[in-house]
């Protein structure tokens, strides 16, 4: 860790627990310890496609960071670009982010938020008549009160997973006006689904600057979205990758953790990719992955960790669909798949209930059926993990989330 651990760790833990004053103090310490690392002219720094900016390849989600010390701390040590949504924690992110962010120079900062469709299958990608441009305009709206900014710098349209969600013309529309008006510079979109074929739709709009797109070691696609991400970033289009850690651990008791500093190494050493958004709770995640932005070479355990964990099933669902017309019920095993990485995995309650949320059969749907016709690539015995996760939605969301 080298010259991390010059940091005021004591300092920053002390902050945590001495509330708002000592937070306060707490930053202060930290910050001039941290401020010797970010002279640090090792980190990693690429450009976004042709935005023209530039950005250290380890950015942070904020995705379930409620604490406006640690993404200050987070500020101090280097990391400048930091990724939200307006869905996350049902808004109380970007409130979160919006009092912090009105403390420090607007230029100290790379901030991308998302706003997702309304009224989309996402099975199909059909659209309902709420799939509108004027839903997506209201709910920036409501993203830019809480953030309490005059634009951001990132605008996606959120977890897009077919090609005729990501052309369709009145997001288009909404993210075009937007741009105009001055309150987004960048358009994007995040895919966690079907990634490939929604890249192509970014490379073959000319409209989009930006793709959030999963990634991982573990994505049985990872060679199909390599080239397309190396077709859109010769296009001039700003890679950022998410779901680098691949469900975090290899199995559901949380025993065998996946090696995140050689999985993020391994999805940043493709120079296509600008820079990744691996969520960070804690102050230890944010060293780890602090540590990445100076050297992205796997040492030979870092290599033969990520070996060993191809070899399992894992918690990672990559969303290949293969399962849905293999299941008798063709139920959308793989929305249960990944309400059961976000239960196991990250223990992220939200996300798992917000999943389940979009499937009408709630309790156990594979009880009454004698046989398993789905064979997943990856080995998961789906029929067990959805009689695992689908239990989430019997236990009032209140005592999880
Ligand atoms: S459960 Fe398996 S087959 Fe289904 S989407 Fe996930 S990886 Fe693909
Ligand atoms: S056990 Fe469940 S997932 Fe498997 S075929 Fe039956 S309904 Fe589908």
């Amino acid at each position: 860790m080298g010259k991390m651990q010059n940091l005021n760790r004591r300092g920053f833990l002390r902050s945590s627990l001495l509330g708002t004053a000592g937070a306060l103090i707490g930053t202060e310490a930290i910050g001039s310890s941290i401020r010797n690392i970010k002279k640090e002219p090792l980190i990693i720094r690429r450009k976004l496609g042709k935005t023209g900016v530039e950005i250290p390849i380890v950015s942070f989600g904020v995705m379930r960071s409620d604490n406006t010390t640690l993404v200050k701390a987070a500020m101090d040590m280097g990391f400048v670009h930091f990724d939200t949504a307006h869905g996350y924690q049902e808004g109380r992110n970007e409130t979160m982010l919006g009092e912090l962010f009105k403390t420090v120079p607007r230029s100290s900062f790379v901030l991308a938020t998302k706003v997702a469709p309304d009224d989309i299958d996402r099975r199909t990608g059909e659209m309902g008549p709420g799939a509108t441009k004027e839903s997506i305009l209201a709910k920036f709206d409501l993203s830019m009160q809480r953030l309490q900014l005059e634009y951001v710098d990132i605008l996606y349209l959120h977890a897009v997973s077919a090609r005729k969600v990501a052309l369709a013309p009145q997001f288009l529309e909404a993210l075009s006006e937007l741009k105009k008006q001055g309150k987004v510079k960048f358009v994007g979109m995040s895919t966690h689904q079907n990634e490939a074929d929604v890249i192509q739709a970014a490379i073959d709009s000319n409209f989009y600057d930006v793709v959030l797109t999963a990634i991982n070691f573990k994505h049985s696609q990872a060679e199909l979205l390599k080239e397309k991400i190396a077709l859109a970033a010769e296009k001039g289009i700003g890679i950022v990758a998410m779901k680098t850690m691949a469900g975090a651990f290899m199995d559901k008791e949380r025993q065998q953790p996946i090696n995140c500093s050689a999985a993020l190494k391994w999805v940043l050493q493709d120079t296509n990719i600008t820079t990744a958004i691996p969520a960070i709770l804690t102050y230890d995640q944010m060293i780890q992955n602090f540590s990445v932005m100076e050297n992205l070479e796997l040492n030979e355990q870092e290599k033969a960790d990520l070996e060993e964990a191809k070899l399992v099933a894992g918690l990672y669902c990559d969303g290949c669909k293969l399962c849905v017309q293999e299941c008798k019920k063709h139920l959308p095993v793989n929305e249960y798949m990944r309400a059961y990485m976000y239960t196991y995995g990250y223990r992220n309650y939200e996300n798992a209930y917000a999943v389940l949320d979009t499937i009408a059969e709630t309790s156990d749907p594979c009880r009454d059926c004698d046989a398993c016709t789905v064979k997943c690539p990856k080995g998961f015995h789906v029929a067990e993990r959805i009689g695992d996760v689908s239990r989430l939605s019997d236990i009032p969301r209140d005592l999880m989330v």
